[in-house]
Parts: structure tokens; C-alpha cells; sequence
């Protein structure tokens, strides 16, 4: 039996995965690790930890499945987090900063609506702290001695595969593949370079860059003592790039939608890159072969963390699941909206001021109603992002494929197919991610002539409630949402 193994570094734990000649996911072993908040808004990740968490579980699977049967690895992570080592010990300067750290926030506004504009023509992004290379400059202004390194060429940045990458082949590989690197916000995704432009902006020095390579390419292979046996690095994709592929959304119009803490919606544009104006990020999707397909991106913060919140904060029901029986017990929201901003709202509002709220209240609503509209919630922060992505997508046929742990939520995935009053299909595979890295491995022309078979079953969602009703409830929706926005500023501005 042959094996390749998804590496997926996600952002609270270290996974492998392997899958069989079927593609099915076989074995998995994960870590979690820890999280660190050094001030408020800041997140970082101890990056040796993510190594060697990440290593624990690749060992733990290779001896599960047996080295020889192991035809190579794939790698997909945590986009946009921000590592940066020495490139003589291989030692970080600092601590992984994550992608959802805010301390470069008031930097990002600073920057003027003319770079605005370029960097979005670019790159495809909105200015936010969100991407790298604010992270990155952070690191360079902040650490001592860090600038002086930089300039001799004594220190490497990346993305987390670039890290992993570094660490499985001891420093031998320096690279990262164009779906990372379009994360950065230095990278150039018309002419698929580094933009010298953005790192005059950013004040970074290129020598600290990897080389970007195509997604299915041999990325080198594992160092021999850590396996006992030599093993192929075959394809690297960022998290919801390999999302996307692993749901199979490689027509034009595909889209994806990945309900975990948050939501995340992927369309796969083709060849042809877009630059939205629907408030969505565009970005690459892959590159296979030398071909580059793009993407437009848009992500609600809180998704299925508004059920843990429930669940966590107000007691609500001990575990998550429990939310759709909960639900299910009244027959509708009884006038209950609940908007959760709880740390502002993505896109398309775009508004970091915006707070969380729930109202419609009356006498006689109970958990249950304030459960429906939660999960409502989620249905329609994700239609909203539809709605622009289906504005934006030159396709004529949309199909919306789900995938994430809430998606376990029935009632909560039949809400969203009335919202979008579209079908929406549910792939068995849960893994779409770690799937994703592994199908990209049999693109690898070093794969070719292995015989895999992948076929895929769906479950399907059909909309149950009328136009008119589902009309009514988004009206309603978005009255409250506009209720919720701005909140931070107008009271900062009655104090003033
Ligand atoms: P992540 O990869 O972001 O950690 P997962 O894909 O594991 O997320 O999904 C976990 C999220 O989904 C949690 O926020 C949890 O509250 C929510 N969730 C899990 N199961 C359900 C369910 N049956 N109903 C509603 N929400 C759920």
C-alpha cells in the first residue's frame, strides 16, 4: 500500500494525515500547541514548537504506515504567519507572529489610499495587519540587531511551509510556493515575482526571501535521520488554497465555503485574474505546471466560534453539536438576530469598529431562539459573502461546496441553502484541507505514473424555504448588522 502524507500545520495544531491509494483519509496523528498573547490584539506561536509538534506527528504516522510505503509528503498551512531565522543556526529571531495579530494595525492605516490602490492592483489585497510583511518590518524595527543581519543576508523569512520546509531538508531548501507567497503582500501576482516596489514600502531587504516555485513542485527531499530513509517534499499550498483544490473546485465559478472558527469562501477565477471591487480579496489559487489559476477570497471572523461562545461564556450546552438540537426545538428565530461582531466584521463591511449584538428580544424568547439565530448567523455572514462573490464571478453556474467542522451542523447547513436559495453540496471527505495537499502531490510529475483513484461522495442541501421568506430574513439581517456597525466609534465620539 502506498502513502502520501498531508503535513497540515493549521494555527492550534500540527497534524499528518495519511491517505491510501484511494485517497482516503487512512491515519492521523495531531499536537496541539500553544498559543501566546503577549499584549492585547498580539498572537504568536513559539516557532520551534510548531516544528517540532509538526515532527512528532509526521514520525508518529511514518512509523504507523511504514517508511517504505511512503510515497512523499505535501505540505499545507497557516497562511500569512510570519517567521524569520537566522540563516546560519537556523535559530528564530523572534516568535512566530500569526496571522490574526493585530499589532500592526495603526501602520496599516497610516499608509496612504495611493499605495492603497497599488497594492491592491498588485497583490490582489486589501492593506491589513493580517498579511506578512507588516509582520515582517514588525520583527525588523523591533528586535535588536535585526535590521543589520537583514542587510547581510544573515537572516531567512517564511511562511510556515518555508519553516517546515527549511527543518525537514536542514536548511537545504529555501522556498515556498506561489498560493504562500501571494499572502505576503509583496508578491507581485501579475508578474509572479517579488514586488521591488512593496519592499521599498515595507523596508525589506530581498535577500531575506525564499525562492517562489510552483505549487506541485519537488521541493526537495526530508533530511535521511529523520526518517530513516530519505522522503520527497511534493507540493505545498496554503490552508484554504488547498481547500479549495481538495474539494475538487478547479472549474471557473467553483466555490468553496469552510466553516470553522471562522469562514472561509474561495472561487476558483481560472487563468484570468480579477481585482474586485465587492470588498474580496483576489489571490493566487495554485500554479501546476507552470499555470496559474486565481481566486477571490472573502472570510467572516466568527463563524462557528460564536457556538463556542455559547457554549463557553453562557453555558448553553456542553458541546457544540448540541446547538442544532437546541435549535431545533422552536420553528423559528421568533424575531431574534444575533450580529457577531465579536471582534468587528470581514468582508464585504469591512469594519473593525462594529461589536457584537443580539436583538429582537421579547418576553418570551428563550436559548433556543438565541441558538437558531447564532447558527443563522453564520448562514447569513456567508451569504453575504455569496452575494459578492456571485456579483463578482464572470461564471454563469455557481456551486457552493462546504466543508469544516460546523458543517456537521445539518440544520445549520439546510438555513444556509435557504439564505443563498441554492443547493449546496457536502463532500464525506472531511479532510478537505490535508486532501487538497495530497491531490496536489499527484500533480507532481515524480507521482505520475502511480495509479491513484479518488472518487468523491456528496451530500446535497436543497432550499426548503420560499424566496419571499428568505428575502425577508436578509432584509432583517442586515438592518441589525447596520445597527451594530461603527458602535466603538460612535461612543468614543459622544465621550469626545
Ligand atoms: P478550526 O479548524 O477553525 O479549529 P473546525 O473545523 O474544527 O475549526 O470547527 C470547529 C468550529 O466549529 C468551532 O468553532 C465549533 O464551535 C464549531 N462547531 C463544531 N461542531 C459544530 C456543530 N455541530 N454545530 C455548530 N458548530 C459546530
Amino acid at each position: 500500500m502506498n502513502y502520501i502524507l498531508s503535513i497540515d500545520q493549521g494555527t492550534t495544531s500540527s497534524r499528518c494525515i495519511a491517505f491510501d491509494e484511494q485517497l482516503k483519509a487512512s491515519f492521523t496523528a495531531q499536537r496541539e500547541f500553544k498559543q501566546i498573547f503577549p499584549n492585547e490584539g498580539w498572537v504568536e506561536h513559539n516557532p520551534l514548537e510548531i516544528w517540532n509538534t509538526q515532527l512528532e506527528v509526521i514520525q508518529e504516522v511514518v512509523n504507523h504506515c511504514g517508511v517504505d510505503n511512503i510515497v512523499g509528503f505535501g505540505i499545507t498551512n497557516q497562511r500569512e504567519t510570519t517567521i524569520i531565522w537566522n540563516r546560519t543556526t537556523g535559530i528564530p529571531i523572534y516568535n512566530a507572529i500569526v496571522w490574526q495579530d493585530r499589532r500592526t494595525s495603526d501602520y496599516c492605516s497610516s499608509l496612504s489610499a495611493n499605495w492603497k490602490e497599488k497594492v491592491q492592483a498588485k497583490t490582489g489585497l486589501i492593506i491589513d495587519a493580517y498579511f506578512s510583511a507588516s509582520k515582517i518590518k514588525w520583527i525588523l524595527d523591533h528586535v535588536e540587531g535585526a535590521r543589520l543581519l537583514a542587510e547581510n543576508g544573515d537572516l531567512c523569512f517564511g511562511t510556515v511551509d518555508t519553516w517546515l520546509l527549511w527543518n525537514l531538508t536542514k536548511g537545504k531548501r529555501f522556498k515556498t510556493d506561489t498560493s504562500n507567497a501571494s499572502r505576503t503582500m509583496l508578491f507581485n501576482i501579475q508578474t509572479m515575482e517579488w514586488d521591488n516596489d512593496l519592499l521599498d514600502l515595507f523596508d525589506i531587504p530581498k535577500s531575506i526571501l525564499p525562492e517562489v516555485c510552483d505549487s506541485n513542485s519537488s521541493f526537495g527531499e526530508s533530511q535521511k535521520e529523520l526518517f530513516n530513509k530519505p522522503i520527497p517534499i511534493l507540493a505545498i499550498l496554503g490552508d484554504q488554497q488547498a481547500a479549495l483544490f481538495g474539494q475538487q473546485c478547479i472549474q471557473l465559478g467553483d466555490i468553496k465555503c469552510t466553516y470553522g472558527t471562522g469562514c472561509f469562501m474561495m472561487s476558483n477565477l481560472g487563468s484570468e485574474l480579477m481585482i474586485s471591487d465587492q470588498s474580496l480579496l483576489s489571490t493566487v489559487a495554485w500554479t501546476i505546471d507552470g499555470k496559474t489559476d486565481y481566486a477571490l477570497e472573502g472570510s467572516v471572523f466568527v463563524g462557528g466560534a460564536v457556538i463556542q461562545w455559547l457554549r463557553d461564556e453562557l453555558n448553553f450546552f456542553e458541546k457544540a453539536a448540541e446547538s442544532e438540537s437546541l435549535a431545533r426545538e422552536v420553528e423559528d428565530n421568533g424575531g431574534v438576530f444575533f450580529v457577531p461582531a465579536l471582534s468587528g466584521l470581514g468582508a464585504p463591511y469591512w469594519d473593525q469598529f462594529a461589536r457584537g449584538m443580539i436583538i429582537g428580544i421579547s418576553r418570551g424568547t428563550t436559548k433556543a431562539h438565541i441558538t437558531r439565530a447564532a447558527l443563522e448567523a453564520i448562514a447569513l455572514q456567508v451569504g453575504d459573502l455569496y452575494q459578492c462573490m456571485e456579483k463578482a464571478s464572470p461564471a454563469k453556474e455557481i456551486v457552493l461546496k462546504v466543508d469544516g467542522g460546523a458543517t456537521e451542523n445539518k440544520l445549520l447547513m439546510q438555513i444556509q441553502a435557504d439564505v443563498i436559495q441554492q443547493k449546496i453540496c457536502k463532500n464525506q471527505e472531511k479532510e478537505s484541507t490535508a486532501l487538497g495537499a495530497a491531490l496536489m502531490c499527484i500533480k507532481n510529475k515524480q507521482t505520475l505514473n502511480l495509479n491513484y483513484n479518488h472518487s468523491e461522495v456528496w451530500e446535497a442541501f436543497v432550499p426548503v424555504l420560499s424566496k419571499t421568506s428568505a428575502d425577508t430574513m436578509i432584509k432583517k439581517w442586515h438592518n441589525a448588522v447596520h445597527r451594530s456597525q461603527r458602535w466603538l466609534l460612535d461612543i468614543s465620539v459622544e465621550d469626545d
